[in-house]
């Protein structure tokens, strides 16, 4: 973090203030290009690199985080390596270097690390990925499904076929195709936890695309755990609110709307991707073996059904 005068924690297990753990940002107006890079964001996002501590709850396990170069998945990946487990993560091929970030800083928990960089678009991508992560990996035994896209627009009639066709296609149907893959690979114990929305409750009208695929993820989640709880494996959602990550000043908001970001939350602020962490760590674990189809909301205070 660059502002980070006011900040007063230096770990996710010391009780502090939320309002203030982190500073209210005001991200200048910016536009990155691509899916944007972590690298590149002003001010920079705290991935938990410093201020994650483990406590050995992963211990053994084998983990595969879609988009874990950046932002979210960025943070679960490095927190699921502190809390012992194996982890591989997959992102853009333009994103190897924050990719390359998150290796090193995973390795220093000496762990098996690996990534893979590919197109989550790709149908072919969602088994070579599989059979790789368990060629790296030894096995698999928690998925998480974050990789996502989200493009604002003034509204329905601004949203091209191009638009519209891409959003489903990485943050739905490759959710479809990528656990499918890893379906024969999971056994009884295994997590599979994917990355929805405070948009599938409350859809932004410049986001409609991305909040109806979110609303799907919602409910592929909840139809996937009914099927595989029998099996003993869980699945499970995270639905973030406002988090300073890549996706955002790349596009996921309007420029204008940047400076403004998170700040309409109870606590005031935008979420650090390590404030997220928790929630997939507690969902991956064997700890929650009675949380099933269920959601946690990481928002900062804005009510959900
Ligand atoms: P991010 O940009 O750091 O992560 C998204 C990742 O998705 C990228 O790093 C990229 O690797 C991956 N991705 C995008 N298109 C891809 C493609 N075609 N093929 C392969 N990978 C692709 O941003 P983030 O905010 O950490 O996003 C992670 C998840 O969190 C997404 O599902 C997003 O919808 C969700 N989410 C984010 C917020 C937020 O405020 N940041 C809020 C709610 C939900
Ligand atoms: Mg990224």
């Amino acid at each position: 973090m660059t502002q980070d005068s006011d900040r007063t924690s230096t770990d996710q297990l010391t009780l502090q203030d939320p309002t203030k753990r982190y500073p209210t940002i005001s991200p200048p107006e910016q536009s990155l290009p691509g899916t944007g890079l972590d690298a590149e964001m002003a001010p920079k996002a705290d991935l938990g690199e410093e201020s994650y501590r483990g406590t050995g709850r992963l211990v053994g396990r084998k983990a595969l985080v879609t988009g874990g170069d950046s932002g979210i998945g960025a943070a679960t990946a490095i927190a699921f390596a502190r809390e012992g487990a194996d982890v591989a993560i997959t992102y853009l091929p333009q994103e190897e270097k924050d990719a390359e970030h998150v290796v090193e800083v995973m390795q220093r928990e000496g762990h098996v690390v690996a990534k893979l960089p590919g197109d989550l678009r790709d149908k072919g991508f969602a088994q070579k990925l599989v059979d790789w992560a368990v060629e790296s990996l030894g096995g698999i035994d928690i998925l998480v499904n974050n990789g996502g896209k989200q493009v604002a627009t003034d509204g329905l009639e601004k949203i091209t076929d191009e638009q519209l066709e891409a959003t489903f296609d990485v943050n739905i149907l490759a959710m479809f195709r990528l656990t499918r893959a890893a379906l024969p690979h999971l056994q009884a114990g295994a997590t599979i936890i994917n990355t929805t929305s405070i948009q599938a409750y409350e859809p932004s009208p410049t986001l409609i695309d991305y909040a109806s695929t979110k609303a799907a993820i919602n409910n592929f989640t909840k139809g996937l755990a009914e099927e595989l709880a029998p099996k003993g494996i869980r699945v499970n959602s995270v639905a973030p609110g406002p988090i300073w990550t890549p996706l955002q000043p790349s596009g996921g908001q309007k420029p204008e709307d940047l400076p403004e970001f998170g700040q309409s939350t109870g606590l005031g602020r935008a979420g650090q991707p390590t404030e997220l962490a928790p929630a997939y760590v507690f969902l991956a674990s064997p700890e929650s073996s009675y949380v099933v189809g269920s959601t946690i909301h990481v928002n900062g205070g804005m009510p959900t059904p």
